[in-house]
């Protein structure tokens, strides 16, 4: 049987890439999107382009009706997931806090918090060992920005890929002897459409000399780290936070 991964904002920028790496590792790979269903069924087409095996399905990962809904669907259609990439994020407009309404935040939080908790709490209700299953990992796809804050143009998205830090040190404890790891990659500067929806497109290039390396990271890149804490290579590390930023 193959294993069953699923990544939440699979249609888009590391989401899809790491999709498409992951049905060449030979998972059956789960696609979640929320608005581009186009985008989705591309990355599911790329995927049956090199013969490995793939499914869309839409959800907003911030409704738990949603994300319940869609669990239930993998369990009918796939089966017991093993693998959770909770990946799925959003920024908002670069802004200062000053200007930051509750809005915005809850939004904010809402996605790249919630979303990733109510992604793990239905991930683990399948792959714990105390509850019947087979065990898993979960890797959340954080950001530098925890480390640096993105004062000016960000600081609620820097504080959301905080919490997503601090879930993956506690929720790693609390399922370790569940057969469960917990991990996370921590980005830094990738060229995906992420920068545009910040109001700068070119954000990346305008931040690329700040980056040790010298240059921008592809999204394969974040993509490799986050299925190898996804592999049995990585099998005596949870609770781990590797940064995939050029030395930023
Ligand atoms: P992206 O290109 O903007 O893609 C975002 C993906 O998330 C899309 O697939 C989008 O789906 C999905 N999404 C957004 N809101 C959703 C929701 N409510 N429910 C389900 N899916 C939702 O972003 P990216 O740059 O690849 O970012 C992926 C992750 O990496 C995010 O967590 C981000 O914070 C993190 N990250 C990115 C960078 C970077 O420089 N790019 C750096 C550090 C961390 P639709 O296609 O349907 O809109």
């Amino acid at each position: 049987m193959q294993p069953i991964l699923l990544v939440t904002g699979g249609s888009r920028g590391i989401g899809r890439a790491t999709a498409i790496a992951a049905a060449r590792q030979g998972y059956q790979v789960v696609v979640n999107y929320h608005h581009n269903a186009d985008a989705a069924a591309e990355v599911v087409q790329a995927i049956k382009a090199q013969n490995g095996h793939a499914v869309a399905m839409g959800a907003d990962v911030s409704s738990e009706s949603d994300v319940v809904a869609m669990f239930a669907r993998i369990d009918q259609e796939l089966g017991a997931i093993d693998v959770l990439i909770n990946n799925a994020g959003v920024v908002g407009l670069r802004d200062s806090v000053i200007n930051m309404d509750a809005a915005r935040l809850t939004r904010m939080f809402a996605v790249n918090i919630t979303g990733s908790f109510l992604c793990a709490r239905e991930a683990i209700k399948r792959m714990s060992t105390d509850l019947g299953g087979k065990g898993g990992r979960i890797v959340n796809v954080s950001s530098v920005a925890s480390k640096h804050g993105a004062p000016g143009e960000y600081v609620d998205y820097a504080a959301s890929k905080g919490a997503i830090d601090t879930m993956t040190l506690g929720l790693a404890k609390e399922v370790a002897t569940q057969g469960i790891r917990v991990n996370a990659v921590r980005p830094g500067l990738v060229y995906t459409d992420i920068h545009a929806a910040s109001g700068e497109p070119g954000r990346a290039d305008r931040i690329r000399p700040q980056i040790p390396m010298q240059r921008v990271g592809n999204p394969e890149e974040v993509a490799a780290a986050i299925l190898w804490l996804a592999s049995t290579e990585s099998s005596y590390s949870t609770g781990a936070v590797l940064d995939v930023a050029g030395g930023r």
